[in-house]
């Protein structure tokens, strides 16, 4: 972050905070610049610009059980996606095997890798079932599967205050492991839990950790939309493909974070846009004091406890319905519940007096990780195999035949709609994966 910093010093960047980004302006499939909102003024601008780069972070928090933080809500994935732009792999959501119940605080691999087990209730090592050779240490989509599959079949562990949990065991290991491989994990439960991991197991339950899809990019990060780019998690150029390996995340930020930088560096940032110019009312489809007017009209009649139930609602629907294993009617079900809640969301006018100001921007973001949430469950709905981290009950197996394809979305005439591209492989076909 240091060098980063020296670098937008050095280079005099302007950088604006509490700016939080509603939409982009665009037409046509064309890109001038966005419309933002100052969390502390809750004033709304538009910024015309040559370039919009979108690296706004993963969408984690539209599951109850998340590693991601509370502002992982899918921004740049729901403004790219109304804006026309595609997206890509939607159906393929990570999730973490080992999270504290509770507080979802992420339990490092290096727990398993540095020997922990993983016990049900009958104190069995029930990954000799699911991967005799690889164990704890099988991809983080087969752990955790196993794990759901232990609680569903009434082998989890009770917990007075949340749901049925895993224990996960150093018990068996030594003193010098614990304390020269995992002294991370021992101080937090020590601090945090006041437990010592040498006597008692932690309590753990898989999490949403990563989004595999986003906004579609080429290798050059350009998007769809022209003049629009992505970097990060929230962009797809699919070098995951359907389960990221532990540890590769940053390729997005690092890699193609510079990538995005060298490509929009040829822009001669001393020609500044001529704002006089541009027909703001045309690019938005509405005359400007109007979108203006509305969304001030909107946060003076937004109710913050009703959003933030419909955000509840909106994070149990996706845990139970879309998460880790997934059906055709779960999925149905979770298409038709979504669309009530953003009906009720968009006709709610109620205002609430004890509205704190500063926080209206939950609104928007509940927008966007419904668009998200949508984007994922058509996608789900659409990929009849099970591949990666997508798991379909009704499809259990990968089918190379019919599904070496990308699922991409997009909103068209106001309407979702999904469309297939084929996989290319140059080098190596997947094989079949065992553990
Ligand atoms: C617990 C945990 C452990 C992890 N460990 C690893 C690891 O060991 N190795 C690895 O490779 N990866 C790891 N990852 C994944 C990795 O951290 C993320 O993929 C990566 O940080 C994402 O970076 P990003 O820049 O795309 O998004 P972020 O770091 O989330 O940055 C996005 C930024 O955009 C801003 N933003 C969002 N919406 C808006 C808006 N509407 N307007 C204005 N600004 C907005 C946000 O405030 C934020 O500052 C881990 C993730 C978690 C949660």
């Amino acid at each position: 972050m240091q060098r980063l910093y020296e670098e937008v010093k050095r280079n005099d960047i302007q950088i604006l905070e509490n700016w939080h980004v509603l939409d982009l302006i665009h037409k046509d499939g064309i890109c001038y610049g966005l419309i933002a909102f100052n969390k502390d003024h809750n004033k709304i601008k538009a910024f015309f610009s040559r370039i919009v780069i979108l690296a706004t972070g993963p969408a984690g928090h539209i599951y109850s059980n998340t590693t991601n933080s509370t502002n992982c809500t899918g921004d740049g994935v729901a403004i790219a996606y109304r804006a026309g732009a595609y997206l890509k792999d939607m159906e393929f959501v990570q999730f973490h095997p080992t999270s504290l119940i509770g507080s979802n605080i992420l339990i490092t691999e290096r727990a398993r890798s540095a020997g922990a087990y993983l016990f049900n209730k009958n104190g069995e090592r029930f990954m000799t079932e699911y991967a005799p050779f690889s164990l704890e240490l099988a991809p983080r989509d087969i752990v955790s599967r196993s794990i759901i599959n232990e609680i569903n079949d009434g082998f989890g562990l009770k917990d007075s205050k949340y749901d049925d949990y895993i224990e996960l065991s150093f018990t068996h290991l030594s003193d010098s492991v614990l304390n020269e491989k995992l002294s991370d994990v021992k101080d937090m439960a020590s601090s945090l839990l006041n437990i010592d991991i040498k006597k008692t197991p932690l309590k753990i339950i898989p999490a949403q950790h990563y989004m595999m899809g986003g906004i579609l990019i080429n290798v050059n990060c350009e998007t769809s939309i022209q003049n629009l780019y992505s970097a990060g998690e929230c962009s797809c150029l699919s070098v995951h493909g359907a389960n990221r390996l532990g540890g590769n995340s940053l390729i997005e930020c690092l890699v193609f974070g510079k990538i995005a930088g060298e490509q929009i560096s040829h822009y001669d940032k001393n020609t500044k846009v001529d704002i006089n110019s541009i027909d703001f009312d045309k690019y938005i489809g509405r005359p400007a004091e109007h979108y203006i007017e509305d969304v001030e009209n909107l946060l003076n009649n937004i109710d913050l406890e009703y959003v933030s139930n419909s955000c509840t609602k909106l994070q149990s629907l996706m845990t139970s319905n879309v998460g880790i294993l997934r059906t055709n009617e779960l999925l149905n079900k979770a298409l038709s519940e979504l669309s009530i809640i953003k009906t009720q969301l968009l006709s709610n006018s109620s205002n609430n007096p004890n509205n704190f100001e500063y926080s209206v921007f939950h609104y928007f973001e509940l927008l966007n990780m419904l668009d998200v949430a949508e984007a994922i469950v058509s996608s789900s709905l659409l990929r009849e195999e099970s591949r990666g981290s997508h798991f379909r009950l009704d499809f259990p197996l990968r089918n190379d035949k019919d599904w070496l394809s990308h699922v991409l979305v997009q909103l068209s005439n106001s309407n979702l709609k999904t469309s297939l591209e084929p996989v290319i492989i140059n080098d190596i076909f997947p094989d079949s994966r065992t553990y």
